[in-house]
């Protein structure tokens, strides 16, 4: 019998644990060669989502096994932190709220175990019940993130998918600090089938995403995958080194043609620089940004600190 190991990360989901346990079971009871394991990954929850996860396990110590950390250290250290605990042939990453449908489990245990495709994700086709702002601000972002990184960015593509263990090896492989998970898993390669559907609200509680998170999570992203940022710094420079040129040009000729003329243009000057100035920071702290994710990976801190683990 294969063994399926199913990630969930929880962050205050005191709400959604109960719920979300029996309706994974209902749908793994239909596949009865795949046993499974859970791995609840209690992200520092302050409310009592812990207390949940231990009870499901004294209800099914057998298969319920969680990780509880020192504090919060976010969704994707959690997932790195299930992923590492996984003992399983496969191994599925779901969030609690049952925003990711159990439904899809059967389906992409037998497309896996064709052994054709090495990874069975999904995504999202529309964001039924998510602001309009946030909606294109996601569009704006998978247009651009694709437009400038090597790595393809799956518009709609979510972190539920069911891998193989060799594809899971290979995530584990990526020690990095700051992880972006939607790149990593595009990264290591392999073959992957994306299985649609739309949009669930999630079963109980709030999301934790704002727009100004998402925002620093693209962000992130795109200075994890992309050196674009760091090539307009170059680009910048080359542009108003050419023009500079020019305008010294224009200056001695005229200079030459009018001896008398008297020196024109102040205000432009003053624009100018200003301009050069803005630009040159922006740069700098285009620079800084990369310089400090390379200090943060240096200090080489770990991913996360395991207060309990069962
Ligand atoms: N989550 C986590 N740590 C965090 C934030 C979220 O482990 O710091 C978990 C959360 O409990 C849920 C999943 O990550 O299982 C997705 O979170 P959420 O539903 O808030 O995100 P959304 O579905 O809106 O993208
Ligand atoms: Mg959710």
């Amino acid at each position: 019998m294969k063994k399926l190991s199913i990630i969930v990360p929880c962050y205050n989901e005191e709400e959604s644990v109960p719920l979300f346990y029996p309706a994974v079971n209902k749908v793994m009871d239909t596949i009865p060669d795949l046993e499974p394991e859970y791995w609840f990954i209690n992200d520092g929850s302050k409310d009592n989502t812990l207390k949940e996860i231990k009870e499901l396990r004294k209800k099914d110590p057998e298969h319920v096994h969680f990780v509880s950390f020192s504090r919060n250290f976010g969704k994707e250290s959690a997932l790195y932190a299930g992923l590492q605990a996984a003992t399983g042939d496969y191994v599925v990453v779901m969030d609690v709220d049952l925003q990711d449908p159990p439904k899809f489990l059967p389906q992409m245990y037998d497309l896996i175990k064709t052994g054709e495709y090495d990874c069975i994700g999904t995504r999202r086709v529309d964001r039924t019940g998510e602001a309009k702002f946030k909606s294109f601000l996601s569009d704006m972002f998978y247009k651009v993130v694709n437009k400038i990184s090597d790595t393809e960015i799956v518009p709609g593509a979510r972190d539920y998918r069911m891998m193989t263990r060799q594809m899971v090896n290979a995530v584990l492989d990526m020690p990095e600090y700051n992880r972006f998970s939607k790149g990593i898993f595009s990264w290591v390669g392999f073959k992957t089938k994306y299985l649609d559907y739309h949009n669930v609200e999630r079963v109980a509680g709030e999301s934790d995403w704002n727009t100004w998170k998402l925002f620093k999570y693209a962000m992130d992203g795109i200075a994890d995958f992309s050196q674009a940022p760091l090539n307009l710094a170059v680009w910048i420079g080359t542009g108003s080194f050419v023009l500079s040129i020019i305008g010294l040009i224009i200056v001695i000729i005229r200079r030459a043609l009018y001896p008398g003329s008297s020196i024109f243009g102040w205000a432009s000057m003053v624009c100018i620089i200003l301009l050069l100035g803005g630009l040159q920071l922006l740069c700098i702290g285009i620079l800084g940004k990369y310089i400090g994710r390379v200090y943060i990976q240096v200090k080489n801190r770990p991913i996360y600190i395991i207060k309990e683990k069962k």
